[in-house]
């Protein structure tokens, strides 16, 4: 008998069964082999930063630390964003500006560049909450974070930096403009910290709202006309 012929008088139809038994067995396969990959994949570069950071103890700010806070956002980016230092919720939480002046923040933000631009991110000059912060309920200057811990969290914020490649940098508050204006290439302009325009009086708070959205949409226009 030629194989023609064979091929038509056998029946070669798969069972039912098998054929759900083989498609569950190609699913296990499927599972297994992305699990692998994902175990063999080399961590991203926000990973090793996080990694290496995630313990410091390079000044003592990390006394009382509860989380090291280092970035919220998009990596790479088209604008980064650095504050001061972290507060009472970032703390808690781990992210920069998630309490109360990171809402204002947004708000600012979205008003500035609309809901569709994502193209920024967001640390701040140390990773950790100086060792009084509750900055939103203090008027003395008390929470700002001290000379040595900003130079010792310097190279942390660089790295960030070259991870996050900006192409321009706005320093979020006056301390964040001292540092950066006069070292950071990048540096392209500063907005008032929110923390601070929740602490001025209401009638003032307008006015330092709209100047910071004016700045960051002036920010984003010399990058690309929109
Ligand atoms: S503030 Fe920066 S340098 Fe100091 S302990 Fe925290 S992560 Fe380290």
């Amino acid at each position: 008998m030629g194989i023609n012929k064979f091929k038509r008088t056998v029946n070669f139809a798969v069972h039912p069964d098998d054929q759900v038994a083989g498609k569950v067995a190609d699913k296990f396969l499927e599972t297994v082999s992305k699990a692998k990959d994902q175990a063999m994949k080399k961590p991203t570069l926000y990973q090793q930063h996080k990694a290496k950071w995630k313990d410091c103890t390079r000044c003592l700010l990390f006394r009382k630390r509860r989380r090291v806070v280092l970035a919220r956002g998009k990596l790479p980016c088209d604008i980064l964003l650095v504050g001061e230092a972290p507060g009472a919720s970032e703390n808690v939480l781990g992210k920069p500006f998630c309490g109360p002046a990171g809402k204002l923040l947004d708000y600012i933000m979205l008003q500035a560049w609309g809901e569709d631009y994502t193209s920024y991110a967001i640390t701040n000059l140390v990773g950790c909450m100086p060792l009084d912060s509750d900055r939103l309920h203090k008027k003395s200057k008390s929470y700002e974070p001290p000379l040595e811990a900003v130079k010792a969290c310097w190279p942390r914020l660089e790295e960030f930096i070259a991870i996050a490649k900006p192409d321009a940098i706005v320093a979020v508050g006056l301390l964040a403009k001292k540092y950066l204006a006069g070292g950071q290439p990048k540096y392209a302009a500063s907005i008032v910290h929110p923390a601070a325009i929740l602490r001025a009086d209401v009638s003032q708070r307008g006015l330092a709202i709209q100047q910071s959205i004016i700045t960051l949409r002036d920010v984003r226009k010399d990058l690309v006309p929109f």
